[in-house]
């Protein structure tokens, strides 16, 4: 666990209820689009609450094994290790599930149990029902616009959760961010800000992702390290964000102006 706790400028009022959750021991899912600093504040929070934090980043592949923990073989014994899920449950760990909805359907019904009243984990490989430390808290994060109505999360798996939302903060507290995580100057800050709100607002585009403060914050760290301005905001901000040529010059013309 780092000594300094790490940078999280609050957006609204997410601490607080976070630490009426924790307090509740009740589930947490973070809502809102990729870079907006769910990953950075409950890091923060975890840190404010002297607790330990155990991150799991789902992907399609993640199974209710991976979490819960599965038999290996050593030599001529077979030998039961428990998955992170099951270690955050035994030791009052916050358990982090980054971008839930990527795993398998599985992972929804293994938590379950741990969502309510009831605060167990079912081990079905080992035949066992564990109860839930008292500490333990588990968190998700779900990034509702790039699931695309794919991979939903079923309503009835949402109201298991407290949810937060997390959208880009006002350019005041945008640029705070920037200067604060690299060094930039205030003027250079409130630059990169205005291309971000400018191409956020260019929704004819039809962008996947828009612009997140993290693409904010590596075009600033780029800049800072020497690289021309114009030539960092176009390969951390332009090219991340789009393949079609067309668009891209489009927002390079864009943003060569305002920088
Ligand atoms: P997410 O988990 O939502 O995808 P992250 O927490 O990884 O996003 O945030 C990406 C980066 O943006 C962080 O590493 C940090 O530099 C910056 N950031 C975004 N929001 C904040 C915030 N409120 N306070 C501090 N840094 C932030």
């Amino acid at each position: 666990m780092p000594l300094s706790p790490p940078f999280y400028k609050p957006i609204a009022k997410e601490i607080e209820v976070f630490e009426h959750t924790y307090k509740n021991k009740l589930p947490v899912l973070l809502k809102g689009p990729t870079g907006t600093g769910k990953t950075r504040f409950i890091e923060y929070m975890a840190h404010q609450l002297g607790k330990k934090l155990i991150t799991i980043s789902c992907h399609e592949e993640t199974s209710s094994t991976d979490l819960i923990g599965r038999y290996i073989i050593k030599g001529a014994e077979t030998i039961w290790i428990d998955g992170p899920l099951t270690k955050a449950v035994k030791e009052g760990a916050i358990i982090y599930l980054d971008e839930i909805a990527e795993a398998r359907p599985d992972v929804i019904v293994a938590i379950h149990a741990l969502t309510d009243h009831r605060r167990e984990l079912f081990i079905d490989k080992l035949g066992e029902t564990i109860k839930a430390h008292r500490d333990f808290m588990l968190v998700a994060s779900f990034n509702p616009g790039y699931q695309k109505g794919f991979k939903e999360l079923k309503p009835s798996t949402r109201q298991r959760f407290i949810a937060v939302s997390f959208q880009y903060p006002s350019p005041k507290i945008e640029s705070e961010i920037i200067e604060n995580e690299t060094g930039v100057t205030e003027a250079l800050a409130r630059k990169l800000v205005n291309i971000a709100n400018k191409i956020r607002n260019l929704t004819e585009l039809g962008l996947t992702e828009t612009v997140s403060t993290r693409l904010l914050v590596d075009a600033a760290k780029l800049i800072h390290s020497g690289l021309p301005k114009r030539l960092s905001v176009k390969v951390a901000v332009v090219e991340p964000l789009t393949d079609d040529e067309e668009i891209a010059t489009a927002l390079t013309d864009l943003c060569d102006l305002m920088i």
